[in-house]
């Protein structure tokens, strides 16, 4: 990369920041409160670009400031260009709550779903009394629902992420083989993954087959691939913080009779799913349009957790694809599509993608071939 596209590429990076930090403080105030204390770690790197493991970063106003400690002296004023960087001896939550009181903030919002009653405690108990019982107020989680909505530079890296996801899954389709442990399957998808340059995976590698396949979330084990059965493989790769899941089951030996039918349902549930994601509409309805599917072939008593959910820089983020909820999906959002079924002590089929909302539509980010496979 040459020095002016560097910069350039810098210059946007810092744009995309500032714009976040600014809707961050709008919503703040919508909130109540004249400034915002963020501590979880995701939220501070979506903010700042600051991605070491201890930090909390301050937003009062226009000014931004990131407390974090003398092990990310260097790393945080390369990352967090933009930001007043704090080298804390004390820790960094506790060394912002005292800096919001000297700065006369009157009342810091916090998220209440990322501080627990000991977190809070301390915090109150570092500043002074007259202020403490009213400085630090509750808000709802600000942060995640703005990250819900990703913007062009976030759909990218999560676009190249799954490509990623994709390229292996192409290759363990040459390496799947009777007898191998479900835990060698696992560790040659991972070793691959790190070797086509993912930072890591984005979450423990799935690899359940045989009866197995019917655990929806089966750790892979030292059991070994059967010679007739499905294999299912749910795993991620982290590409420049940002996580990509995906899904496929394919089948060992030849299938035994119904065993295609329960795949080919899963598989018309998923596509109505995914052809069912448009702005506008509810999370609720793309469930239902997977749900529906296998109701009608008598499977949705089998298909036991919701549609899906978003991804981004956490596996897990809003909005919750599930049954009745109203969460209206917007432009921008990446969410996963993975209806499953599990009959127990029998077998399990489960497809994943993740989905990109678009101004018209959804557009599968997982270029994946997801019909029938038999190896
Ligand atoms: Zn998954
Ligand atoms: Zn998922």
């Amino acid at each position: 990369m040459g020095g002016d596209c560097g910069r350039e590429l810098g210059r946007i990076r810092q744009m995309n920041l500032s714009l976040r930090r600014k809707m961050t403080v709008a919503a703040a105030k919508v909130a109540g409160v004249d400034a915002l204390l963020v501590t979880h770690l995701p939220d501070v790197r979506y903010l700042c670009g600051f991605t070491g493991s201890s930090g909390a970063l301050v937003l009062l106003g226009g000014r931004a400031v990131l407390f974090t400690d003398g092990r990310y002296t260097a790393q945080a004023r390369v990352e967090a260009q933009g930001t007043r960087v704090v080298i804390a001896t004390k820790p960094a939550v506790l060394a912002a709550c005292e800096w919001i009181e000297a700065a006369g903030v009157s009342a810091c919002g916090f998220d209440a779903t990322q501080t627990t009653v000991a977190g809070l405690e301390a915090m109150r108990k570092v500043v002074s009394a007259k202020v403490r019982r009213r400085l630090f107020r509750p808000v709802e989680a600000l942060v995640a629902a703005l990250r819900e909505v990703k913007d062009a530079d976030e759909i990218a890296l999560m676009r190249k992420a799954a490509e990623l996801g994709c390229g292996l899954f192409s290759g363990m389709l040459t390496y799947l083989d009777a007898g191998l442990t479900e835990v060698a399957v696992a560790a040659e998808l991972e070793h691959a993954a790190r070797l086509a340059g993912a930072e890591g995976m984005s979450f423990e590698t799935i690899v359940a087959s045989g009866a197995r396949s019917a655990l929806p979330h089966g750790r892979a084990t030292m059991l070994k691939l059967p010679k007739r059965g499905f294999v299912t493989l749910d795993f991620g790769v982290v590409l420049g913080g940002y996580c990509s899941d995906m899904t496929r089951t394919v089948h060992l030996g030849r299938a035994l009779p119904g065993e295609r039918e329960v795949y080919d349902s899963v598989l018309e549930a998923q596509m109505a799913a995914v052809g069912a994601v448009a702005p506008g509409v509810t999370a609720g309805e793309v469930d239902e349009a997977a749900r529906s599917v296998l109701r009608r072939d008598g499977l949705d008593k089998y298909f036991s957790h919701s549609t899906g959910h978003g991804v981004g820089l956490e596996i897990h983020e809003g909005p919750r694809i599930a049954a009745k909820q109203k969460q209206v999906l917007k432009q921008g959002m990446v969410i996963t599509i993975e209806p499953g079924v599990y009959i127990p002590d029998k077998f399990g089929i489960r497809i994943e993608d993740m989905v990109q909302v678009t101004a018209t539509g959804g557009e599968v980010l997982t270029p994946s071939v997801k019909a029938w496979i038999e190896l």
